[in-house]
């Protein structure tokens, strides 16, 4: 048998086992109850993202293994946004290892606005990874021969991570940079400091290209299984982050990834995550999963609220916070397994 062959037969051997399980209709159970919630407000800073349909709705879990569940518009695309950022920050890390990389972006929460204009200048750098500014010091640190060489090996990362080819939405990028006068600021209030190096510009151009990337709730679900799975993606095999690299995204999406409610979701969900403002949410189990939303209504500190809604209720049902012990209820694994019939 080919290799294509039985990677078919892997996938269709997948498809039966998780039509089989009880997570399928828990996850129509969540995507049923949310549904209906109307709170919260699509993100309108831009055309392309007013246009976004607040009813739609996805959930998809992928596993480690790359068994895939899932309800709801899971193959509506949108744009990554701010989800970029801690997939960034690995390549980073990769092409410049851990310290270096510390020494240029820090790893504090900030309490602050995403977009916030502030800046540790005890250190000389920006506060972490997740927030805009140091989300421009990472692209920053991303290096290639020219502009479009850095661009096609941020495209080629995520295409790694989605295991299939990603592209930028050109509509959302122009828009992106005609309106980023913020970014802008930041940029070059960080160069005044010293704190990235002097074509800013361009890799302020960078950063607009990494928010403009497409992808849809089910890649998401692929790429935090690939980190679930210790960056190798679980549906192509090919690796997508050293593994060494894994444990410092997870950590930054735990501490700093939900904006200025990364406090409450570490307290109260638990699980490593990264939100968008398109309304998309990763999140990683691991060692067990990779979860993607999609819903684009957010709430004020710019959270999908159908996605805040289910996570919270997931990590509740089955004892997903990264700090549970002594759970009772019922095992997550359990329910990738094909129910029992008798
Ligand atoms: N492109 C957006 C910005 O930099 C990203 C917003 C987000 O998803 O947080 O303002």
């Amino acid at each position: 048998m080919s290799k294509a062959d039985s990677s078919d037969l892997d996938a269709l051997v997948n498809k039966m086992k998780s039509a089989a399980s009880p997570l399928r209709t828990v996850l129509r159970e969540l995507y049923d109850k949310y549904l209906p919630l109307r709170d919260g407000k699509v993100a309108d800073y831009i055309p392309e993202l007013a246009k976004a349909d607040p009813g739609s709705f996805g959930i998809t879990v992928v596993t480690k293994d790359g068994q895939v569940f899932s309800a709801g518009d899971v193959k509506q695309q949108f744009t990554i946004q701010s989800i970029s950022k801690p997939f960034v920050f690995g390549l980073a890390l990769e092409m410049h290892g851990r310290d270096y990389v510390l020494s240029k972006v820090g790893v504090e929460p900030t309490g602050e606005a995403f977009n916030a204009i502030v800046l540790d200048e005890t250190s000389n750098r920006p506060f972490n990874p997740m927030v805009n500014s140091g989300a421009v010091a990472t692209a920053d640190l991303i290096e290639g021969k020219d502009f479009p060489e850095r661009v096609s090996r941020l495209i080629a990362m995520f295409s790694r991570y989605c295991g299939r080819p990603v592209y930028v939405d050109n509509t959302v990028f122009m828009s992106e940079r005609a309106t980023g006068h913020r970014n802008r600021a930041i940029g070059h209030l960080m160069l005044n400091f010293g704190m990235v190096r002097d074509r800013i510009e361009e890799s302020l151009e960078l950063y607009f290209q990494q928010c403009s990337m497409m992808v849809n709730c089910h890649d998401l679900a692929v790429m935090g299984a690939t980190l679930a799975n210790g960056g190798v993606n679980p549906v192509t095999g090919e690796r997508a982050l050293e593994q060494q690299y894994v444990k410092y995204l997870l950590s930054i999406m735990l501490s700093c990834g939900m904006y200025d409610y990364a406090g409450e979701w570490a307290y109260r969900v638990g699980i490593p995550s990264k939100s968008g403002v398109a309304g998309g949410i990763v999140a990683v189990v691991p060692g067990v999963a990779g979860i993607g939303i999609y819903s684009p209504p957010l709430d004020a500190k710019g959270n999908s609220v159908r996605g805040i809604k289910v996570f919270e209720e997931l990590s509740e049902r089955f004892g997903l916070h990264a700090f549970e012990t002594g759970f009772t209820g019922p095992s997550f694994l359990d329910q990738f397994k094909p129910a029992r019939t008798s």
